[in-house]
């Protein structure tokens, strides 16, 4: 049985998400103490729980110790099922980072499965859906993972309610994937969503982003929508470019000004087109596992973060690869993660 230090590095919720995938993708048992020490509010929260229950469910996991508070547990994995699933959060906590948990092992299984997630869609700290659906899950299939997913309803904090689906197909075959270089950016657009809020909100936000960005209002969208059982505004910055499709975000806080919400992620997006690499500091955490699991790849990214040098150590502790990162250059770092772990893992018997 593997013991994993909730508490090294980042010491936070990614470190247990990476666990409990792995621990179905290469069937070892794992007990994690320190559970989410760096955190203001550590031990496992709601969210962190329904990770560990879908996990379970879907890998038939023996779990001991695991309740919201436990700051240890222990997961024991058994055979991963694909199937339709449902798991609801019962909270604002995060249906992506939920899926985080579950979509690893699901996309190597041998059939289909259907997810349903109820909670959180837009959450700070989080990805938000679109950034799911449109960066990460199109990163994916070109792996050859065939993964869709749909929002049918918004759920912000402290309401939730949000629920998304999530459609898995199994790939056939794996490919490699490298990404070294942006290329020419062909769009640039924001949008601001106001939901059960006023769209004034939603303008103000957008006259900012013209401001900083020096954008056109072809390139601005107000969008409302009243599909969600509480209030909540999302400001999102796209930037595709010939090799990715990068998505910035913030969310809507109670008692900040609209004005510095549309701030945060226009200097996110100026900082994200000031560095010379494709990939993103959050797509640069995600994408190691996935790529660990498919056939291996690289990219070039930002300076990088503590999320991916933890989870890096976490995926190293599971799998038998030597992930590398190197600095390129000034702001510009390359990660590769060596193809095949089955066939290294196999061959070590
Ligand atoms: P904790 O509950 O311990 O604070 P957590 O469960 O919220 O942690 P983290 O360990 O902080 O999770 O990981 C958050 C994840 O969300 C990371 O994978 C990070 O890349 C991702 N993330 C955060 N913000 C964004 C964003 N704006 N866009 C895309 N992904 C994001």
């Amino acid at each position: 049985m593997l013991t994993i230090d909730g508490s090294q590095g980042e010491g936070g919720g990614q470190i247990i998400r990476t666990s409990l995938a792995l621990a179905l993708v290469t069937g070892t048992p794992f007990r994690i103490y320190n559970v989410r020490a760096r955190r203001d509010r550590p031990v496992l929260q709601r969210q962190h729980l329904t990770a560990v229950n879908a996990a379970a469910a879907i890998g038939r996991a023996r779990v001991e110790g695991a309740r919201v508070g436990a700051s240890e547990f222990t997961f024991v994995p058994g055979e991963v099922a694909a199937g339709e699933y449902a798991f609801d959060i019962g909270t604002a906590g995060s249906t992506t980072l939920v899926l985080q948990t579950v979509l690893p092992p699901l996309m190597l299984a041998a059939a289909p499965s259907l997810l349903t997630l109820e909670g959180g869609t837009h959450n700070s700290h989080a990805p938000p859906f679109e950034f799911i659906e449109r960066t990460f899950l199109p990163l994916l299939a070109r792996t050859g993972a065939r993964i869709t997913a749909q929002l049918e309803r918004y759920g912000f904090y402290p309401r939730g309610g949000g629920r998304i689906a999530v459609m898995i197909e199994p790939a056939a075959n794996f490919l490699r994937l490298d990404i070294r270089a942006r290329g020419p950016v062909r769009t640039q657009r924001a949008r601001a969503l106001v939901v059960n809020l006023p769209p004034a909100i939603a303008e103000r936000e957008l006259s900012i982003i013209r401001r900083e960005l020096g954008w056109s209002d072809e390139q601005l969208r107000v969008e409302t929508s009243d599909n969600a059982y509480s209030a909540g505004n999302v400001v999102t910055i796209e930037i595709e470019s010939d090799h990715v499709n990068e998505i910035l975000t913030a969310i809507g806080e109670r008692g900040v000004r609209a004005e510095i919400i549309a701030e945060r992620v226009a200097k996110e997006a100026r900082r994200y087109l000031s560095i010379d690499a494709p990939i993103g500091e959050h797509l640069a955490d995600q994408l190691l596992l996935p790529l660990a699991l498919a056939r291996g790849g690289s990219y070039t990214t930002g300076p990088l973060s503590l999320h991916t040098t933890t989870n890096i150590e976490i995926i190293k502790k599971f799998l038998p690869l030597e992930i590398q990162t190197s600095q390129v250059k000034n702001e510009v770092w390359k990660i590769e993660i060596p193809a095949g772990w089955k066939e290294s893992a196999e061959g070590k018997g």
